[in-house]
């Protein structure tokens, strides 16, 4: 066996006591969560400790800290980094934005894309930005609803676009894999506000540029 395969215990403050030499190929990255992760490892009837699995809590904190990472960014500073004033008046439609989250209630993958349209009102954004707004909410435990509204909502909201249009079409590992193990169901969730909620005629014309 190579490495130290168990975590030593963890004092107080969920540090490894000062005494604790690591040893050289072990990285230690969040102790906390890698020895909750170890734990359910066991819990769920495995050896933590065979080489397969020794260094699976490390990775797995790591990947969950990637996947939640969006609490650590603010959608504020994301639109604010690339707006310019710009006298656009038509519509700005940036389509099939792939994005993976977690869902809330499994913490199981869901994923698909993000159809995002707005009403400029005298300012654009960057269209990265909006790529980069989406996955600061996909990258949190989530409902699609939400996320969907979260999106709308920001760019509503800090662009001040005279309207806002988000579709999202998304499929569900938690009812793909498990429950009802429907493999082939989409879920769509829609937010409209602004012009587009108010208006069925420029909810229309962005409907259409979708199914194109
Ligand atoms: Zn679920």
């Amino acid at each position: 066996m190579s490495g130290n395969a168990r975590l030593p215990p963890l004092n107080t403050e969920g540090h490894y006591a000062d005494d604790f030499e690591p040893v050289a190929a072990q990285e230690v990255y969040d102790p906390i969560k890698e020895q909750l992760i170890q734990r359910l490892l066991g819990l769920l009837g495995e050896d933590p400790a065979r080489p397969g699995l020794q260094r699976t809590p490390l990775r797995v904190a790591k990947a969950l800290d990637f996947l939640t990472s969006g609490y650590r960014l603010s959608a504020q500073a994301i639109i604010e980094a690339a707006v310019f004033e710009e006298d656009v008046k038509e519509m700005v439609v940036v389509r099939d934005i792939e994005f993976y989250s977690l869902c809330e209630h499994h913490l199981l993958p869901f994923f698909g894309h993000a159809h995002v349209g707005y009403l400029p009102n005298g300012r654009v954004v960057g269209l990265s930005k909006i790529a980069r707004l989406v996955d600061c909410f996909a990258r949190r435990l989530q409902v699609q609803e939400r996320l969907t509204s979260q999106i709308a909502d920001a760019l509503h909201h800090h662009l001040g676009a005279h309207g806002v249009a988000v579709v999202t079409e998304a499929s569900h590992t938690c009812m793909m894999m498990r429950g009802v193990q429907k493999q082939s169901s989409r879920t769509i969730a829609s937010a409209m506000r602004g012009t587009f909620e108010q208006d069925a005629r420029t909810r229309a014309e962005f409907m259409g540029l979708l199914s194109r």
